[in-house]
């Protein structure tokens, strides 16, 4: 019985330190980790888009690694969930109003280059109809210094008078014309400006929101500002996924905020040092 016992003894010794072992030389690059998706359908991808955005986002890390790392695989135990939050109902409709203000500023440049020409023709008609008021007015002080203009001539001032009222009339109504442009060109700015207004009110909240987060068992993806930002999201926490913490450079994907810099999910010298130090691969 006693070698039974020490056989019993002994092995689960070796086994403890095989799995010690084990244990202290796996890492997370050692093995494919596989994943399923859910998907909420206020998002306007569809649900093969976002397959095909969370298998994107795997690639970085995949190309660093020189191997497979994650593969989607339908029904299983880890899930990368795609929630719709209010932030994402909020960036939709900024969108919306992005888009019409960018519409309203095309109504009001062509209002106003319609209004500079306009403006030009009143001027250069009320130019001519001066300058022809003032040869009338000449000829007839002229005329009365002389007691009179001969019957010929007389017909003749009445008709350039006729012909005077009329671009007189031609000035005003381009004068109302110009004025009328005016007040629509004024009231289009006004609308824009609400509009600029609505769009700041949206986000005023300095609330700094969680775009996605991962506790190790799956990944939650609660808002995105397009498709581009989407995978990084995903490319981050398939980092944290792999072991990775956060890093202080500001171009990184691991870096802590989403920005300009690192939206566009290129990994850097600090993302693939990360990689290299948790997967033990230099
Ligand atoms: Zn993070």
């Amino acid at each position: 019985m006693k070698i039974v016992k020490n056989i019993i003894y002994y092995g689960i010794i070796i086994f403890a330190i095989w799995f010690a072992w084990d244990t202290y030389t796996k890492t997370p690059c050692d093995r494919v980790i596989e994943y399923d998706i859910s998907f909420d359908d206020r998002f306007r991808i569809t649900e093969n888009e976002f397959i095909s955005f969370v298998e994107r986002a795997e690639e970085p890390w995949e190309d660093a690694a020189g191997r497979e790392l994650f593969r989607y695989v339908p029904g299983s135990a880890f899930k990368v969930n795609l929630i719709f939050s209010e932030e994402q109902a909020l960036l939709y409709q900024g969108r919306y109003i992005s888009v019409e203000l960018e519409s309203q500023q095309s109504g009001i440049d062509s209002l106003a280059s319609r209004y500079q020409s306009v403006v030009r023709r009143y001027e250069s008609v009320l130019k001519e109809y001066e300058t022809q008021l003032k040869k009338y007015e000449q000829q007839v002080e002229y005329w009365n210094a002389q007691g009179g203009a001969p019957s010929e001539i007389y017909d003749q001032l009445q008709n350039d008078e006729r012909i005077l009222d009329a671009q007189f009339n031609e000035a005003e109504n381009l004068r109302r014309n110009v004025n009328q442009l005016a007040d629509e060109n004024n009231n289009q700015i006004e609308d824009y400006n609400d509009g600029v207004s609505d769009y700041n009110n949206l986000f005023k909240d300095p609330k700094q929101f969680d775009a996605g987060n991962t506790d190790g068992t799956e990944i939650n993806i609660y808002s995105y500002d397009g498709n581009q930002e989407l995978m990084t999201l995903i490319t981050h926490e398939f980092g944290h996924i792999l072991g990775i913490d956060h890093v202080d450079d500001e171009s990184s994907v691991m870096y802590y905020l989403l920005n300009n810099q690192n939206k566009g999910g290129v990994l850097k010298t600090a993302d693939i040092n990360g990689l290299n130090l948790s997967c033990r691969l230099k």
